[in-house]
């Protein structure tokens, strides 16, 4: 068993990272998808891909910032300038008359600064005098008028392709008359749960048989990184099941299968995917839980076998496949964030492999600690759940002491104490 393994040989256990490399070269040609112009509600989360141009500028026309009088800044150069107020200007109002010069115009918050005028008192620094007013200060051009374009000048681009539509962008999009973004696609991620002892989780197992949970957890998994999951009718250990249940996913950009990547008689997958066309760059990587994981291109589709046990098709979907279906959104950046922090409590392990110890994270005195659950067993399913940070421990240590000084991938915000 060694981590390192010569370039390109599929046969050699990979570390993590060298795997998750290979992973994202091996999508390099097929991400981002390509891109679809959706109402912009339905673009949340999602990755611009476009340069969102402003047809116009924001604001589009010069306003008050307050409540108050707009005025020419040159009557008021002292305090204590008295002007008479000629009209009122609320929000929203079409024409609004040239202010004559030595004279003042009552206005509100968004209204449009009347031509002519060149700044705005706020009404707490105002007095009115009967159908005057009064200015405490002294004004200077330009106090508290938003002018039009200054927030976005008219043809400039205020939200770059690869941005993650986020609520604010939302905002601005419809600040720019925009109802429809183009983004790119969400991946379309089939799901296939191999095993002979597997039944529907509508269907009583009967001895010896086990709900399919792999599929319902991943396609969640799915939905919360922002893709689209497709669940396939589960296959038997056969070859004629699995070819049958490949076939159904030809309309996708991905497929996810658990189960059958080991080296057990039964264990088929792997081979039926080769034989089925899939080009695979490595089916063995060296962390716990996980080691049999098999990634590969089937045409366009990018493939991943992961192991059958829970926690283990979860932490390996975590640390493989989002990254992958990140990159297939448009999304840059890291899939989660990962952060410096100490280890709960001491840990023994194989020094052969990295660990994704499932953790809970909490800050306290200033640290980001990771405390392990109680079971890393990997067909616990308790142990699928409840976990907000995964300890990454290296390999080359078979003993961490507590404290020892990790990487977290953070999948929640840690708690504090
Ligand atoms: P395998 O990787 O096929 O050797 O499966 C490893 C373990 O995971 C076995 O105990 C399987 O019964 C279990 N397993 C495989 N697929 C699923 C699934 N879809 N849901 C729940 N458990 C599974
Ligand atoms: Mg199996």
């Amino acid at each position: 068993l060694t981590a390192e393994a010569p370039r390109g040989d599929k046969r050699a256990v990979l570390d993590p990272r060298a795997a998750l490399r290979r992973v994202l070269k091996g999508i390099d040609d097929v991400a981002p998808l390509p891109p679809e112009r959706v109402p912009f509600r339905a673009a949340l989360g999602r990755a611009l891909a476009e340069d969102l141009v402003a047809e116009r500028p924001l604001p589009p026309f010069d306003n008050s910032q307050m409540d108050g009088y707009a005025l020419r800044a040159a009557d008021a150069r002292r305090p204590g300038a008295r002007l008479p107020v000629a009209f009122e200007v609320a929000a929203g109002m079409l024409r609004v008359p040239e202010l004559p010069p030595g004279a003042c115009a009552r206005v509100f918050t968004g209204a449009p600064l009347p031509p002519g005028a060149d700044a705005v008192e706020m009404q707490e620094e105002v007095e009115r005098e009967g159908s005057g007013a009064r200015f405490r200060r002294a004004v200077a051009p330009g106090r508290f008028v938003r002018r039009a374009g200054h927030d976005v000048p008219a043809g400039s681009a205020p939200l770059r392709r690869g941005t993650l539509v986020d609520p604010g962008a939302v905002g601005l999009a419809a600040a720019l008359g925009r109802a429809e973004l183009l983004v790119h696609r969400r991946p379309r991620v089939a799901l296939l749960a191999t095993g002979d002892e597997l039944v529907p989780v509508d269907r009583t197992p009967s001895p010896g048989q086990i709900q399919d949970s792999n599929s319902h957890m991943l396609a969640a998994a799915c939905s919360e990184a922002g893709a689209e999951p497709v669940l396939l009718p589960m296959a038997g250990d056969s070859r004629p099941a699995l070819r049958r249940a490949l076939a159904g996913a030809t309309g996708c950009d991905v497929l996810v299968t658990t189960g059958g990547v080991s080296v057990g008689d039964r264990d088929l997958t792997r081979s039926m995917l080769e034989s089925m066309g899939t080009r695979l760059a490595f089916w063995r990587v060296a962390i716990r839980p996980g080691k049999p994981l098999a990634f590969g291109r089937w045409g366009r589709r990018a493939v991943f076998g992961l192991p059958g046990n829970p926690a283990s098709a979860l932490v390996t979907f975590e640390i493989f496949v989002r990254p992958a279906l990140r990159a297939l959104a448009g999304l840059a950046g890291p899939s989660r964030p990962v952060l410096p922090a100490r280890l709960g409590e001491a840990f023994e392990k194989d020094p052969r492999l990295t660990y994704y110890v499932r953790a809970r994270a909490r800050l306290a005195g200033g640290a980001l600690w990771v405390e392990p659950l109680a079971t890393q067993s990997s067909g616990a399913l308790t142990s699928a759940t409840g976990f907000d940070a995964l300890a990454v421990l290296p390999a080359g240590t078979a003993r961490l002491r507590r404290g020892a000084r990790v990487e977290a991938v953070l999948l929640a915000p840690p708690r504090a104490g």
